[in-house]
């Protein structure tokens, strides 16, 4: 008899972090917690599977779970490897992107999680097996809009801590050198401007921080969807380009390997699902582009992310939003440690959440 989903429950959660400065700014407000969305799915045998939802709206996204997405996919068989694009298909003109497409996602890492639990093998199997046991992971620092003294501060602490990969969230180039000049020639630094200059400003910015020596610069050029400009900064400039973080569907990938406009491709778990983050990067990489997972969570999109990681061609690091939560998910169970973290060999995800989050509870 097929196993099908019995319920689906979310869990919204406000976890307060500190970067060692002022609060950034997220969505063009002040972000003092870290908010995510978590689903859970219980399926008819009993068996709990823990996917997220990208939420910087989590509001929003929950009420697409509740009101649209859940109708359809509640007594589905969990094997059910089309439910996703089906899904997709009956709510197309709901939105082809944000919040609908976002709690589909969560419910399919959910799945994944489940089907690796019923069949007793971690997620990484399901996937072929991995192919390294251990994953860098680089220090994601978030903004210090544009303080060197900030910036300056927090690459030492991030080394300090055993990272030895660092991504900036900055727009200035006197940020970026300064960044270099703490951590020396050897350390990869990379670049996220998150979408700061129209295509000529970019040019005349890209040219001042090319000596900086980039692992790569991400999301340069506003819109994101502008792929032909970005495939001529990468041209102009020579400097590798990443992008992905904002796309919502599986062609726009290959759109963007097609175009040129990028040597790093970065598809979202908790945007895309799962399923479409491995099919994504098994595809990018027969075509000498590299998959990079965007992935600064904290929840079970970070254990999605690390199993794609490990499993997949080309061996990349995983990221890490740099700060220290209040409470930090699977601190015990999957840690990182000096830079590193090991790839879970449990059953599903690795680990459930820990009970002592649900006091942030939003
Ligand atoms: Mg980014």
């Amino acid at each position: 008899m097929a196993i099908t989903i019995n319920k689906i429950e979310a869990v919204a959660l406000r976890i307060p972090f500190n970067h060692w400065a002022p609060s950034p700014l997220f969505g063009g407000q002040p972000r003092t917690t870290i908010d995510t969305v978590l689903v859970k799915v219980t399926a008819s045998d009993g068996t709990v599977g823990w996917g997220q939802i990208y939420s910087g709206g989590w509001q929003a996204a929950i009420a697409a779970l509740h009101d649209w997405v859940t109708p359809l996919v509640q007594g589905a068989d969990v094997n059910d490897t089309l439910l996703q694009e089906r899904v997709e298909r009956i709510l197309q003109n709901l939105g082809r992107s944000g919040p609908v497409i976002h709690a589909i996602s969560g419910i399919d890492i959910a799945l994944w999680d489940i089907r690796g639990k019923i069949a007793g093998v971690p997620v990484h199997a399901l996937l072929g097996g991995h192919k390294r046991q251990r994953i860098q992971v680089y220090a994601s620092l978030l903004q210090y809009g544009g303080s060197v003294e900030h910036v300056s501060r927090n690459v030492e602490r991030a080394l300090k801590r055993g990272y030895r990969q660092i991504k900036l969230h900055e727009r200035t180039a006197d940020t970026v050198f300064a960044a270099r000049n703490v951590a020396g020639a050897d350390i990869p630094i990379m670049l996220d401007t998150n979408c700061a200059w129209l295509p000529e400003s970019a040019k005349v910015a890209a040219a001042e921080i090319k000596p900086a020596n980039l692992l790569w610069l991400e999301e340069p050029i506003w819109p994101p969807e502008d792929l032909t400009s970005l495939a001529e900064l990468r041209k102009e400039t020579g400097i590798p380009m990443a992008t992905g973080e904002n796309a919502s569907n599986e062609l726009e990938f290959y759109a963007m390997v097609r175009a040129g406009a990028a040597d790093y491709i970065q598809p979202s778990a908790t945007k895309v699902g799962l399923t479409a983050l491995w099919r994504v990067c098994q595809e990018v990489e027969t075509t000498g582009a590299t998959c990079v997972p965007h992935a600064p969570y904290f929840g079970p999109g970070y254990l999605a992310s690390l199993h794609v990681l490990a499993a997949k061609q080309r061996e990349s690091a995983l990221e890490r939003f740099f700060c220290d939560l209040a409470q930090t998910p699977y601190d015990t169970t999957i840690p990182i440690a000096d830079g590193w973290v090991q790839v879970p060999e449990g059953p599903g995800l690795g680990a459930d959440p820990e009970p002592d989050l649900w006091r942030f509870k939003a």
